[in-house]
């Protein structure tokens, strides 16, 4: 009894984890609108006699199920989103993408169908737990502001004590399983600046407020932000990714300049200094040159922040149960992802999942049109969860 048994009765299921995997690689559908997607998770939560099913919960079409302990104790909320990308699959697969521009490029197809999984074994074994289980099958995490924060604001940790996720890594070996004890991945907040000068001859500058020289003095003055005004010991990001201004004439000086980049810190103190920097330097520099800026700073996903005794107390299960995997930590990301919000809400931890193949070390990134996992991964992350409801609820 207890998690050997489950972990068989998932072998006992891989055939129809990868069959359901390949029918939602096969039918990707992007963030916002996952109807058929949903529709396929409800199905499949209801025949496998999952309680308490709601459905559109949150801003889309998230789904939330819990099967119910025959005893008292913890319930513990496990997540897996399913939205795809607007990418074009350019991987030839006999499960190909049947729908021209989106693709499961990111591995949500497996989140999704290896936690089905999980579900299926778990209500065979309420009898056995010690609290309940909450599934949370999130739409959206893709495009902002994403399904998780809505989740959250429509009760769906209510009666959460912890919560988990994983996310496949292609780029990590199959064998890992990797955590971060505290930070995961970042503040992955986002800003335009619209610089606006005078614009005039390119033979009588001091006629004008070039727009252009303005914009080349922010971005090197506002390098000073991470280099001299955050903590060295608390990472920041300042990228400046695109820089708009003139046009085609050799002799007239330009009247704007737009300037696009991300910033991305750990630490909420860290973020807030930088965007108020960004703000007042940039104001002041176009000030001085007698230009005005306008800046829109959008905060995007908080970063992820896991409960170091949640990560420790399940870590210690993974040394255990898995005896031939690496079970390691790792690097915090600076990357973004929404299941930061539900650690906002509740202790827990979030884990990734090596999927990639022994022979494919040159595996393609995530969000790739060639981006693959090895399917062997969805039984890895399977037992992942199995592990941490064994962790609480076992009794
Ligand atoms: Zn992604
Ligand atoms: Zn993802």
């Amino acid at each position: 009894m207890g998690f050997e048994q489950w972990k068989e009765e998932l072998e006992k299921n891989y055939a129809d984890t990868v069959a359901w995997r390949r029918h939602l690689h096969a039918h990707p559908e992007p963030s916002f609108e996952e109807k058929e997607t949903a529709k396929y998770v409800l199905e499949k939560l209801e025949s496998f006699g999952v309680d308490d099913i709601q459905t559109n919960v949150g801003n889309g079409y998230g789904i939330v199920g819990k099967i119910k302990g025959k005893y008292p104790g913890p319930t513990v909320a496990l997540r897996a989103d399913f939205d795809a990308l607007r990418v074009k699959e350019e991987v030839d697969l006999p499960f190909k993408s049947k729908r021209e521009g989106i693709m499961h490029a990111c591995g949500h197809d497996g989140h999704t169908a290896s936690l089905l999984s999980v579900a299926k074994v778990m209500a065979q074994h309420k009898d056995e737990l010690h609290g309940n289980i909450v599934l949370l099958h999130q739409h959206a995490e893709e495009v902002l502001p994403g399904g998780a924060k809505s989740m959250v604001e429509a009760g769906a940790l209510k009666d959460v004590d912890y919560v988990f996720g994983i996310h496949l890594g292609a780029d990590q070996p199959l064998n890992q399983v990797l955590y971060n004890v505290s930070f995961g991945s970042a503040n992955s907040d986002s800003f335009t600046m619209k610089i606006q000068g005078k614009g005039g001859h390119g033979a009588a500058p001091h006629d004008t407020h070039d727009a252009l020289t303005v914009g080349t003095q922010i971005v090197s003055g506002l390098q000073q932000i991470v280099s001299r005004m955050t903590d060295p010991v608390k990472p920041a990001v300042l990228t400046f990714a695109g820089f708009q201004a003139g046009g085609e004439a050799y002799n007239i000086i330009a009247d704007t300049a737009e300037i696009k980049g991300t910033v991305r810190t750990l630490h909420k103190e860290v973020q807030q200094k930088v965007e108020h920097k960004l703000k007042q330097m940039s104001e002041m520099i176009a000030s001085a040159y007698d230009a005005t800026v306008e800046v829109d700073y959008k905060k995007g996903y908080p970063s992820i922040k896991n409960t170091p005794e949640e990560v420790e107390k399940v870590k210690d299960t993974f040394l255990s149960v898995f005896p031939e995997s690496e079970v390691a930590e790792v690097k915090e990301s600076m990357g973004g992802e929404d299941f930061a919000y539900f650690l906002e809400d509740k202790p827990g931890a979030f884990f990734r999942v090596g999927a990639q193949a022994p022979d494919n070390t040159a595996a393609f990134p995530h969000h790739h049109p060639k981006f693959e996992i090895d399917e062997r991964s969805l039984l890895r992350s399977g037992e992942v969860f199995l592990a941490i409801i064994s962790t609480y609820l076992q009794g």
